[in-house]
């Protein structure tokens, strides 16, 4: 008899909306053994997990759900570790041959933690794929109705920044600068758009419950720049269209 090849497969969830998700991620989903989502344990024990909460919309069989929960006050080793065990255990699967999924929530090759998985899958030679999804900042765009990028614009994408100068700086030479991650430089925010008084689109939560979309300075007054928040400016746009 002729063994069953197990595989391992990125699938990307999209943005938070789950109907932002493709035919082939949500095909692939329906036919996975096992799905590997990534998750945060909370200092009370509570799991959250975007990735999680798209997951439960698409009417699947949730015992085949097996989280990859890291604590909140996660070291970058501490995170490893739980990649590594995650990943051992997916492994045990395919040789079973079975069909493992590791989820992300936008794109899975954008930032994302299934690239660790997919990263030890090639090393070891496992039969593995990726299946692209929505990112973020596209999702912000479209939900915006704003452009970010028409004929010859170049558009640079920043992450964990620690300071908006760099934004500036990248600002000078593009014309669309994205900045993912943007809670690392949330003390600095408001001041630096009071200064900057170009065009800008704050996107949080995008597709997800509490979506908060704003062009405006005064309405970012106060707000607590979640963790599922970016930014984009663009040169692009004007003051006087958004
Ligand atoms: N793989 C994701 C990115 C993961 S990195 C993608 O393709 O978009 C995590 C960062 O993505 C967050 O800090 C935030 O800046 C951004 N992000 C992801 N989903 C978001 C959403 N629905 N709304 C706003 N920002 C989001």
């Amino acid at each position: 008899m002729a063994q069953l090849q197990g595989s391992i497969t990125s699938v990307s969830l999209g943005p938070g909306d789950p109907d932002l998700i493709t035919v082939k991620a949500l095909r692939q989903l329906k036919g996975a053994d096992l799905i590997y989502y990534p998750g945060t344990v909370e200092d009370g024990g509570v799991i959250t997990g975007v990735a999680y909460d798209i997951l439960k919309t698409y009417d699947l069989d949730s015992s085949c759900f097996r989280g990859i929960l890291v604590p909140m006050s996660r070291s970058r080793e501490a995170a490893e570790k739980r990649y590594d065990k995650a990943y051992a255990s997916m492994l045990q699967a395919v040789g079973k041959g079975l069909l493992v999924v590791v989820v992300s929530v936008g794109d899975g090759g954008f930032y994302s933690t299934a690239s660790a998985i997919v990263e030890r899958a090639l090393a070891d030679g496992v039969e593995c794929s990726m299946t692209p999804g929505i990112p973020a900042f596209i999702a912000a765009g479209s939900a915006a109705r704003l452009p970010l990028a028409l004929n010859d614009d170049s558009v640079v994408v920043l992450a964990q920044i620690d300071t908006l100068d760099e934004l500036e700086k990248m600002l000078q030479e593009h014309q669309t600068v994205v900045v993912m991650k943007l809670s690392t430089v949330r003390d600095e925010l408001l001041v630096f758009l009071e200064r900057y008084r170009g065009a800008f689109l704050y996107a949080e939560k995008v597709g997800m419950a509490g979506q908060f979309l704003t062009t405006d300075t005064e309405a970012l007054k106060g707000r607590i720049i979640p963790y599922f928040s970016l930014l984009v400016c663009s040169r692009r746009w004007s003051n006087n269209q958004l």
